[in-house]
């Protein structure tokens, strides 16, 4: 008979990074500390047991300690919260209520934390004073690092991670996702998040497959087991059997062909049929990952998102650190457009350094251009760093989140003093920066024309849009199915975009995810987008995509895109008309 606990178990998730990953499962951060086990102790062994609890929280009493010891000068105010956990550690609530019931109870260490902690926190959830509802977060805090020693399981530093695993977490930021050393990470599956998160956009520069929002895989998936990671199609197979093995590995095959096929004309410039040329770029997070964007034959960049540099290191770059790293991505670009959006924090990404305040909805609150705008000199920092740069090559300057006018306005008188100061001081610059704003806020699309009059270009950012519209958290699992961006109220946000953009002669660019799905290129160049730029692996089978229509055959089917009342009846439509062109390899095309 076979072993249950061998048994091929199929779990859905969301597809977070497309290709395929066989190998076997590294559980990181709190391993065990969501599942315990409840065990009845000895007589005898009683007080080694209320003696385990007590190392425990002397153990995490120490960690605080040093990290509050070793805060940078800058940021010994944010260690005041630390200070609260020390005192929690002992509180008597927690402390003394704990070793009662190991004792009366005779239950093992970590049962009885739990249950304590589950008594106690709705105490503070329940209290109407603010501040101290917001305590219950950090008695949470503080048991799962009592429970972390309890049941050994370290926080693990995933740059440190020295064999070839799929890592397997319940969640991942986008920070720790950056730093996955290619070479031995293959793939990732974690409980939460969804397609258009952070952590999935890093992993599909990263071209790593990737399966979000499974729910429950860090309580099915025990270290070592052996797993499959498709993340087309968002399924992870746990201990497959001989058969699944070689059916995957088939279809690996399969996959890894047709991307070698798409990349072989990856450098061929994207026309249509009928001979409109489209630029296809880049999207990228480090400077490192240019390289990518050349190799799948990409135009330019088309989003070089700033704030991972900021997410990366302990304090604020420098204005030389930023320069720098400008010069270098438009380097090697070589007179490609490099469009470098302004620092975009908060929100799902936010830096340690600067979380002065807690937000109940950061997604809503000082993310972005709310934020450079409130610490212009944080802000004016960066600008100097890109005119600067701007002199080596074609650069554009694009700006997150923008809602309305002001902003825009406050942005270039920032632009204009930045340049002035870098004039006086007789340092090299380009204050001939075309400048162009995200329109990922619907209040943006809605005053289109107004913001037009402003600006040089615009970026349709379709993973806000998306969120801000249809009112869903994008990180969320549980909305993930209504992250649609073929809804009828986006297609209509991108048609009115485009619509005002030709009024007013400037150009509409989309840089969101959904640029990168090869499907959708009849309907976004149908609706009038002049550029798409995407994840870097995304390149070739857009361009391929691009080849095998013609934009004068469009005009009935994008009226009958239009007329659509559901995504579902989009995609059905799509699907009909290019699925299978747009996934056939078009004969080599040369430049004309
Ligand atoms: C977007 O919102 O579509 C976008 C491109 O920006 P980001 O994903 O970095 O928020
Ligand atoms: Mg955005």
């Amino acid at each position: 008979m076979e072993n249950q606990e061998h048994q091929e178990i199929i779990l859905k998730g969301i597809g977070g990074s497309p290709g395929i990953c066989i190998g076997k499962a590294y559980l990181v951060d709190k391993e065990g500390v969501d599942v315990v086990k409840k065990y009845v102790i000895r007589e005898e062994s009683r007080s080694a047991e209320v003696g385990r609890f007590k190392t425990a929280v002397k153990k995490a009493r120490t960690a605080l300690r040093r990290i509050i010891d070793t805060a940078p000068e800058e940021l010994r105010q944010h260690t005041q919260i630390l200070e609260t956990h020390m005192l929690l550690l002992e509180d008597k609530m927690l402390y003394d209520r704990t070793i009662d019931v190991i004792e009366k109870e005779r239950v093992n260490a970590e049962w009885a934390l739990k249950k304590v902690v589950s008594l106690v926190k709705p105490i503070f959830e329940n209290m109407s004073d603010d501040y101290l509802k917001q305590r219950a977060e950090d008695i949470t805090h503080v048991s799962d690092r009592i429970m972390e020693n309890l049941v050994g399981a370290d926080q693990v530093d995933i740059g440190r991670i020295d064999k070839r695993v799929i890592l397997v977490a319940r969640d991942l930021s986008p920070a720790e996702t950056s730093q996955i050393q290619l070479e031995r990470i293959k793939g990732f599956v974690t409980n939460r998040g969804g397609r258009a998160s952070h952590t999935s956009i890093i992993a599909r520069t990263l071209e790593i497959p990737a399966v979000l929002g499974v729910g429950n895989a860090t309580l099915i998936i025990k270290n070592d087991d052996i797993i499959i990671v498709d993340g087309e199609s968002g399924i992870v197979v746990v201990n497959p059997t001989e058969q699944t093995l070689l059916e995957t590995e088939e279809r690996r095959e399969q996959y890894e062909i047709q991307k070698a096929l798409m990349a072989r004309k990856s450098h061929l410039p994207a026309r249509t049929k009928d001979g409109i040329r489209i630029s296809v770029m880049g999207n990228i997070e480090l400077p490192e990952e240019v390289v990518s964007v050349l190799d799948h034959g990409g135009d330019g960049i088309g989003l070089y998102r700033t704030e991972f540099q900021y997410l990366s290191q302990p304090d604020f770059p420098s204005e030389e650190m930023l320069f720098e790293n400008y010069k270098d991505v438009i380097d090697v670009m070589e007179q490609r457009p490099v469009t470098i959006r302004t620092l975009d924090i908060n929100g799902d990404k936010a830096v340690n350094y600067i979380r002065d305040s807690h937000e109940l909805n950061p997604a809503l609150g000082l993310r972005a251009i709310r934020y450079c705008l409130q610490k212009p000199e944080i802000f004016k920092t960066q600008l100097r760093a890109i005119l600067r740069a701007a002199a080596f090559g074609d650069v554009r300057i694009l700006v997150p989140m923008i809602s309305g006018i002001e902003e825009v306005e406050q942005t270039v008188n920032l632009l204009d003093e930045a340049a002035q100061c870098l004039e006086q001081q007789g340092v090299a610059y380009k204050r001939d920066v075309p400048l162009g704003i995200m329109i990922e806020v619907p209040s943006a699309v809605v005053t289109a024309d107004i913001l037009a009059e402003k600006v040089d270009f615009f970026s349709i950012g379709t993973n806000d849009l998306i969120q801000y519209t249809l009112a869903i958290d994008r990180g969320n699992r549980h909305v993930a199915h209504l992250h649609q961006p073929l809804h009828p109220a986006i297609l209509r946000m991108i048609k009115r975009t485009c619509d005002v953009g030709r009024e007013k002669g400037i150009k509409t660019y989309m840089c969101g995810e959904m640029a990168g799905e090869p499907l959708y290129a009849p309907i976004l160049l149908g609706l009038g987008v002049d550029e798409l730029s995407m994840n870097p692996q995304a390149i070739p089978m857009v361009k391929n995509a691009i080849r095998s229509f013609n934009t004068g055959d469009l005009g009935d089917f994008m009226a009958a895109v239009m007329r659509m009342t559901t995504a579902d009846e989009v995609q059905a439509l799509v699907e009909r008309h290019f699925g299978a062109v747009v996934s056939t390899i078009e004969p080599e095309q040369q430049e004309q």
